[in-house]
């Protein structure tokens, strides 16, 4: 069948590759470069794909990609700790990813503590001798805020400690974390890397082959591997992802800039405006563009944020983000619902915070869905 040349990669739906014979067997194992498959947990030609795409955006040593942006985070901290071992997280975090350090791994002995955004640049007081990395997100969820991550870096040196940064939010297209001197990116490929909400996957760039041996390591022991038919869609996915961020980050700051002059709407979060507290920060490390998702509050009232749900009839209530539609999320029952009363109050996560995933639309029509809901409430 040499003579077929596929335009794209076909999808390899196996869980096993046949081998000619023990000499097949024996370069498998000795030569890199010969047959290259054997099981598909450990490897297979539509995940590879995948993740060295993703390897060369973020311009790292290597990749390893996952069933999802959760078991991501889970390969790099099981890769990284033992038990005994302690870890800090970004106080505002996605809540899975809080969930997972606090509800299950502590349950592994490795322990958590939490910086709030206040000291993150000023790790001496949470590092104990155990302490192993910091985890962060370049924007955080719900609420925007943009960490400097080169300023991150220099701080996480200082302390011995790597720094794993979510990039799910920015995307290599806005910030490559590796280049600013993190040690592992990791990103929800649900979300813009895959872009078109079907696929659930994840991917873990490492800066050195060390770490990505070991997180390779850990993929395939805890059977934390993606599926070819996933890696494949993903795959086709992230070939538009430059033209979609563009138009994410266009399209979100027009409607940020609409939604901060109604007077219906308390208050905007978006780096993409001036009055945000990290705007230059967000400026330089993005590129000069913001991302496609902002927050935005209405009336502290659940009854007037249900109304304005119902109102929409083009933006659906979906609680993820980064799909080519548009959609809202509401973070206080969703992604920050297992957190605290007091901390949601503390973060600014009140009951008429909406999280918007702004699409790929027109704007004009995502405008005029907004105007005639918050004319309701
Ligand atoms: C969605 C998300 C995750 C979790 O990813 P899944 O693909 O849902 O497992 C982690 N971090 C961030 C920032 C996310 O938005």
């Amino acid at each position: 069948m040499s003579h077929i040349h596929p335009k794209t990669t076909p999808i390899y739906q196996t869980s096993v590759f046949a081998f000619d014979d023990l000499n097949a067997l024996e370069r498998y194992f000795s030569e890199p470069a010969g047959q290259s498959y054997m099981y598909t947990r450990y490897g297979n030609p539509n995940t590879d794909e995948l993740a060295q795409k993703v390897n060369a955006l973020e311009e790292g040593a290597g990749a390893v990609v996952t069933s999802s942006g959760m078991s991501a985070i889970l390969a790099v901290l099981l890769a990284v700790c033992k038990a005994g071992d302690h870890v800090l997280c970004a106080e505002e975090i996605y809540g899975g990813s809080s969930s997972l350090l606090s509800q299950e791994l502590t349950r592994m002995g490795i322990e958590v503590a939490y910086v709030p955004m206040e000291g993150i640049y000023s790790l001496q007081k949470y590092i104990r001798p155990e302490t192993k990395l910091l985890l962060a997100e370049t924007m955080s969820n719900p609420l925007l805020q943009v960490l400097d991550v080169e300023r991150l870096a220099q701080e996480t040196k200082q302390h011995d400690i790597k720094l794993v940064i979510d990039n799910t939010f920015a995307t290599p297209v806005l910030t490559r974390p590796l280049a600013l001197g993190a040690d592992v990116v990791i990103h929800s490929v649900t979300k813009y890397l895959s872009g078109h909400s079907d696929v659930t996957a994840g991917v873990v760039i490492c800066k050195e082959q060390e770490a990505l041996q070991r997180v390779q390591k850990v993929m395939m022991t805890y059977g934390l591997n993606l599926s070819p038919f996933e890696g494949w869609l993903a795959a086709r996915g992230l070939k538009t992802l430059c033209l979609r961020m563009k138009q994410h980050c266009s399209n979100a700051l027009e409607i940020a800039r609409y939604l901060q002059q109604h007077p219906k709407v308390e208050q905007v979060w978006y780096p993409g405006l001036e009055d945000h507290p990290q705007h230059k920060l967000a400026k330089k490390q993005g590129q000069d563009m913001f991302g496609g998702v902002l927050s935005f509050r209405i009336k502290d009232e659940t009854e007037v944020v249900n109304r304005f749900m119902q109102a929409l009839q083009n933006i659906p209530f979906a609680p993820s983000l980064a799909g080519v539609d548009s959609s809202i999320s509401y973070p206080a029952g969703t992604s920050h619902r297992s957190f605290s009363d007091e901390l949601r109050q503390r973060q600014g996560i009140t009951t008429g915070v909406i999280r918007f995933s702004v699409g790929i639309e027109e704007p004009e029509l995502l405008i005029a869905d907004l105007e005639q809901a918050l004319a309701q409430v």
